[in-house]
């Protein structure tokens, strides 16, 4: 028996001490929140969970775009074709069940309160337009400055979205710490306020919106959209290509070697950053039953999607078995709980897919970082149940036509959410106010709404991963080459 269990420890090591960071991780939060740590001695013990994510975020960027173009342009033109427009739709179809399993787990469970009534007058007030979020979605696509695309999103924002009535002093802090841009200051009946000075008392209830500069961390979409094209251009362009493709070729395995490396610092960052947010978040006593059922609501839809169903699909399209390919990406999932972020996740998604699940290369460059871009089935679940939540905490009664809107949006609304921390609670601007719910009640989920994020993500990257498995299996004969075997995809040992 000891040696089966010292050779389990060898063969998992990384994932067992990840496991124990979280515990760790836990523990130590909870102790530390009885000694009432000043908000400074927070922020030094949060320094090596920081780094953690930084180390992380330093090597999206090379990943994507060296995986995205080396692998494109590795694929014929049939092949590529076929291959996006399956994963594509593939996607886009989890992410709708994703959507209808939230709406009828919140409709089960009516978090938001009694019975419903008339729509209450005020809930008709949507204080930012969605057009405004689905423009700017449109133009993440075509990132105008591809630098500036690498630290930038474009988001057109008001501040009352977030703090309903700001001080000068809130707002003073918004320009400064988010580097936003005022462009127009509105008073409550949307006449713009002429003459504007900071020194103003009282302040007014302002909506500022912004230009391009809410730094709401990278492009990723603008990014994979450039680097895909580029990859399908290298491609057709044959020999002339050649040493652009190379030269990607040796930066996605440089990359994956540096993973290798920082890995091995992962558990030590994980307590401290899982124990960091432990001190940093509010008393969970505080939080309303409502709020409470809520979080049990976006809980159980998640568990029911991605223990369920979508390793369901992968059982039937692949006829293999699931537990063994989740396996395989635990250490990925374990890194999306403690980072909150599936675009920081996403190097070691891919070492984990190709080292452990021995997933054919090609198809991971392509499908892995579309997937960690646009499908976020827990952040779409989530943005229905809360929507709906909100409805009901206002006894607003939706009808069917705006419960179909509020699936359409709730979809638009996770492909446009950056793979980054708490990036459903921005995109959610969409679908509240596509049924004329007011935004200010984001307010109310914001409470929990760190904890749903890492269940969330969790979700996302398993979406993506068990979609990278499908895909390699149904493209698998696109894929062999001459005197090649045909399955590409293994399992786990
Ligand atoms: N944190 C999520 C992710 O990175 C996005 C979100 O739902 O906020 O996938």
């Amino acid at each position: 028996v000891w040696g089966r269990v010292k050779n389990v420890c060898k063969q998992n090591g990384l994932l067992i001490l990840s496991v124990l960071a979280v515990v760790i991780g836990c523990l130590l939060g909870f102790f530390l929140r009885g000694k009432q740590l000043s908000e400074q001695e927070v922020k030094y013990f949060q320094f090596p969970g920081e780094l953690l994510m930084r180390m992380l975020k330093m090597l999206i960027l090379p990943l994507v775009v060296s995986s995205l173009m080396s692998g494109l342009a590795a694929l014929d033109a049939k092949c590529s074709s076929r291959l996006g427009i399956m994963t594509i739709s593939y996607y886009l179809w989890t992410t709708f069940v994703a959507v209808v399993v939230g709406i009828v787990m919140v409709y089960m469970i009516h978090p938001g309160g009694a019975a419903q009534k008339e729509a209450s007058e005020e809930g008709k007030k949507p204080m930012t337009s969605s057009a405004d979020a689905l423009l700017d979605l449109i133009r993440n696509m075509f990132p105008a400055n591809l630098v500036q695309a690498t630290f930038q999103q474009y988001r057109t924002a008001r501040v009352a979205e977030l703090i309903p009535k700001p001080t000068v002093a809130q707002l003073l802090d918004e320009i400064t710490t988010r580097r936003v841009y005022i462009y127009g200051i509105q008073d409550d009946n949307g006449t713009d306020v002429q003459n504007f000075s900071l020194d103003l008392t009282p302040p007014p209830d302002v909506i500022m919106k912004t230009s391009p500069g809410t730094s709401e961390g990278m492009n990723v979409l603008g990014i994979v959209i450039f680097s895909a094209t580029m990859g399908i251009m290298l491609g057709r362009m044959g020999p002339n290509g050649s040493a652009l493709v190379n030269f990607c070729q040796s930066v996605n395995e440089a990359v994956l070697k540096i993973v290798a490396i920082v890995i091995w610092y992962f558990p030590f960052g994980i307590v401290f950053l899982v124990a960091g947010k432990i001190l940093e978040m509010d008393d969970p006593s505080a939080m309303g039953k409502k709020l409470g059922f809520y979080a049990i609501t976006v809980v159980m839809g998640l568990v029911l999607h991605g223990l369920f169903i979508l390793p369901a699909m992968y059982f039937f399209i692949t006829k293999k078995s699931p537990i063994v390919y989740i396996r395989g990406i635990l250490q990925a999932l374990l890194i999306s709980l403690a980072t909150s972020s599936s675009s920081a996740t996403l190097p070691i998604t891919f070492k984990c897919l190709l080292e452990n699940n021995h997933i054919d290369r090609r198809i991971i460059r392509f499908v892995l970082p579309v997937g960690a871009t646009i499908n976020m089935d827990g952040t779409a679940l989530y943005e229905a149940v809360a929507a709906i939540f909100i409805a009901q905490v206002n006894n607003y009664e939706l009808d069917f036509g705006q419960i179909i809107t509020i699936s359409i949006t709730a979809t638009a609304a996770s492909i446009g959410a950056a793979g980054i921390p708490q990036a459903g609670l921005v995109t959610m601007v969409i679908v509240l106010t596509s049924v004329g719910l007011p935004t200010d009640d984001i307010t109310l989920i914001i409470a929990v709404d760190w904890a749903l994020d890492r269940f969330r993500t969790m979700v996302n990257v398993m979406g993506d991963a068990l979609a990278t498995g499908i895909m390699a299996h149904i493209c698998r004969k696109d894929f062999v080459k001459e005197g090649e075997q045909v399955p590409l995809i293994c399992e786990t040992k």
